[in-house]
């Protein structure tokens, strides 16, 4: 091995991101980053607006440049080694960019051009993509005339023509219909269980819940949660309990340990191990006659929220300054 050169990734590690910075001005987009994704693993890649997703893509892609730190593909560094890491990677991009002129033979034929992929192979290569993605019927036709899910699909299409061994779709159903979105997920699905790695950004956390092994949440430049999806909604969520009595109650509740919220007649009371809940609930009916009661798991929308609403928290008089009224 060289002197200063770090050892390569092992084979199963296909992504390997280490204190990644990237500043646009005096803006850290994403400010020291790390995380690895195991080849195999569909990972799911979470922020609120702003958060720094896409600028990651870009650097891991080679659209933008890393101010600093380094990302490796399957042992490839992403700007020493471009051309044999972008081989390795599949982009759907966030924003359509298909050429209007092209058919949308010719557009996955333009792309395996990218890729030095011989005539006659890119050809069967993209009859196959077209066949499978469900747009055989518009081949001939362009980009124009397709519907939103079908350039959604061409989109994957295009960035699987070179055979890569990661799928990396930037926010991959933003606008697309609830079957469409079904549909999609069915293919990402099997993509998936045929052994490609994919990252996936989304803003639908169900869509993540739905996908996702594990999945890092980035706020702000910076990764706030990065965990298996069962166990970051196991750890941070817990279970909600409501309790409604049947009439509002005449002194409040104070069960050691135990943080109630809410008054009057409706109580909720947030609870780690499901295993309590009995115990709690006979507590609670010592306060009261009980009327109604609700159990709900927190789902990775409340984690995310809760993880996210510090960046988001902004001080009363800038939002009295925001007021439309
Ligand atoms: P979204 O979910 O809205 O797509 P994101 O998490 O992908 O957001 P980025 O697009 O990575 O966020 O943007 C991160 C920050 O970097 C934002 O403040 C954005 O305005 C800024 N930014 C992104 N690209 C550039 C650029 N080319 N020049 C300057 N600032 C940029």
């Amino acid at each position: 091995m060289k002197a200063g050169i770090p050892p390569a990734a092992t084979a199963a590690e296909a992504i390997a991101l280490s204190d990644l910075v990237k500043c646009y001005g005096s803006l850290r987009a994403v400010d020291g980053i790390s995380f690895t994704v195991p080849e195999g693993e569909f990972f799911g890649f979470l922020g609120p607006n702003g958060a720094g997703k896409t600028t990651t893509i870009h650097c891991l892609v080679g659209l933008a440049t890393p101010t600093a730190g380094s990302i490796r593909v399957f042992g490839n560094d992403v700007v020493r080694d471009y051309r044999a890491a972008r081989q390795l990677v599949g982009l759907c991009p966030q924003e359509f960019n298909f050429d209007r002129y092209l058919t949308n033979r010719e557009t996955l034929l333009y792309s395996a051009g990218y890729f030095g992929i011989p005539r006659n192979e890119c050809q069967t290569r993209a009859d196959e993509l077209l066949k499978r993605f469900d747009l055989w019927s518009k081949r001939d036709e362009t980009s124009v005339k397709l519907s939103g899910g079908m350039k959604r699909r061409l989109t994957i299409a295009r960035a699987l023509i070179h055979r890569p061994r990661i799928l990396i779709l930037d926010e991959p159903t933003a606008g697309v219909d609830v079957e469409l979105r079904l549909e999609l997920w069915r293919f990402l699905k099997e993509l998936n269980e045929e052994g490609l790695t994919i990252v996936l950004t989304t803003h639908y956390l169900e869509e993540a819940e739905t996908l996702c092994k594990r999945i890092a949440i980035i706020d702000g430049g910076r990764i706030v949660a990065l965990e298996d999806k069962d166990a970051l909604v196991a750890r941070l969520a817990g279970h909600r309990l409501r309790v409604v009595y049947a009439r509002p109650l005449d002194r409040p509740i104070a069960i050691p340990g135990i943080e109630v919220e809410g008054e009057g007649q409706q109580v909720t009371v947030q609870v780690k191990d499901p295993g309590q809940i009995a115990t709690i609930l006979a507590q609670l009916a010592t306060f009261g006659q009980i009327l109604d009661v609700a159990v709900d798991r927190k789902n990775l929308q409340d984690i995310f929220l809760e993880l996210t609403s510090r960046s988001r928290s902004v001080a009363p008089e800038t939002l009295a300054g925001k007021r439309l009224s």
